[in-house]
């Protein structure tokens, strides 16, 4: 890789041979999607829409960023809001740290630079939520500074192109490509360039099907030369994964129903959610009512008419799977344990900001 850097630093840039930028920013031209967030220059609206866009595709984050900026068109509107409100306009989208970290780094912009997004990429790369991709992705399309993104499509297009065996997910790795993605790009041409190489790994550098007889890199790509497209990019660590029973009891009393906010540095924080019950393994309706947790939950509630329960369903989230059941549980008195509750009057629940995973058991009725 260090050879490769020294070649590729030893290329006669300042005389324009910039080859692979050139044909990454004609592709561009001719095949990139027309995106609500590309023709503008307002680093807010960047901001928000590569904020979105992690871990989100695009057509999931379009809607939801349609109606973000639509709420919240601004650094002080969005300043000004209440995180729960912010949530709620998150909800469904998943890694929820990012609409707190949104509405924290808008505040700080309100407070820290008079409420407007600042200029120098270290001040941007200051705030919140902000890694070194998306402060690179705020200052090159919106003021065209030469710094170079190096997000998942972009370590995908450089690994193929130039054979690299560093793992991507090293420190070395990031440095080595933040090093090569900044030695292809025309310092100039910063937008252009970022833009150009992110939507070629969007859609033709696919991390499965590469549309390589069509590609115009074709005849320079190494893994492709070698035969051995699917070797890169290359990962050090496999993600692991843990399982997770949780037990959910929508508990009915009279018009109402209750909730509690989840705190903590666990899973949706700041999310709301019905009485939970979580278990090391598959339990069933049964074996909970044995568990001191539920006896906890319903000393005293009178009666228990199980009226429906969702039986487990399976979420997937980046590093948990959950298995969830629901109970929706009519009671006939309000004991003490569900004082501690938020008590929601039943058709005022959508006022809340939840997880996926409830809001789908709340569609189904
Ligand atoms: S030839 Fe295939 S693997 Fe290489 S850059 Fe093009 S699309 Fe990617």
């Amino acid at each position: 890789m260090f050879a490769l850097i020294k070649q590729l630093d030893n290329m006669p840039k300042g005389n324009g041979d910039w080859t692979i930028s050139r044909e990454l920013t004609a592709w561009y031209q001719t095949n990139k999607r027309d995106l609500p967030w590309r023709d503008t220059d307002d680093p807010y609206i960047i901001w928000v829409s590569e904020i979105i866009l992690q871990q989100t595709r695009v057509a999931q984050g379009m809607d939801y960023f349609l109606r973000f900026v639509s709420r919240f068109p601004d650094i002080a509107s969005l300043a000004a809001a209440s995180e729960e409100e912010v949530l709620k306009y998150w909800q469904g989208l998943g890694y929820y740290s990012r609409a707190r970290n949104l509405r924290a780094a808008a505040c700080d912009m309100a407070e820290r630079f008079g409420g407007h997004f600042p200029v120098h990429y270290k001040e941007v790369l200051s705030l919140k939520g902000i890694g070194e991709y998306t402060a690179a992705a705020v200052v090159s399309f919106a003021w065209n500074q030469p710094y170079p993104v190096v997000d998942g499509n972009v370590f995908r297009v450089l690994s193929r192109l130039f054979a690299v065996d560093t793992p991507i997910d090293s420190t070395e790795g990031k440095k080595e490509f933040t090093r090569l993605a900044a030695l292809l790009m025309p310092p100039s041409e910063a937008r252009l360039h970022n833009q150009a190489i992110m939507e070629f790994g969007a859609l033709q550098c696919l991390p499965q099907n590469p549309a390589c007889p069509t590609c115009p890199l074709v005849c320079k790509c190494m893994a492709y030369q070698a035969g051995n497209v699917r070797r890169y990019p290359v990962k050090q660590h496999k993600t692991r994964t843990r399982d997770r029973y949780f037990h959910y009891f929508h508990i009915i009393y009279k018009n109402y129903t209750y909730l509690h906010r989840r705190s903590g540095k666990d899973i949706w924080t700041g999310l709301y959610e019905f009485p939970l019950i979580e278990t090391d393994a598959v339990a069933d309706f049964a074996e909970l009512q044995q568990s001191e947790a539920f006896r906890r939950l319903f000393n005293h509630a009178g009666r228990l008419t199980v009226a429906v329960s969702h039986p487990q369903t399976k979420h997937v989230l980046s590093h948990q799977i959950l298995y969830a059941a629901f109970y929706r549980i009519e009671i006939e008195e309000e004991n003490e344990a569900l004082q501690s509750y938020t008590r929601v009057p039943t058709d005022e629940i959508d006022n809340y900001p939840v997880s996926r995973l409830i809001h789908i058991y709340l569609e189904k009725g």
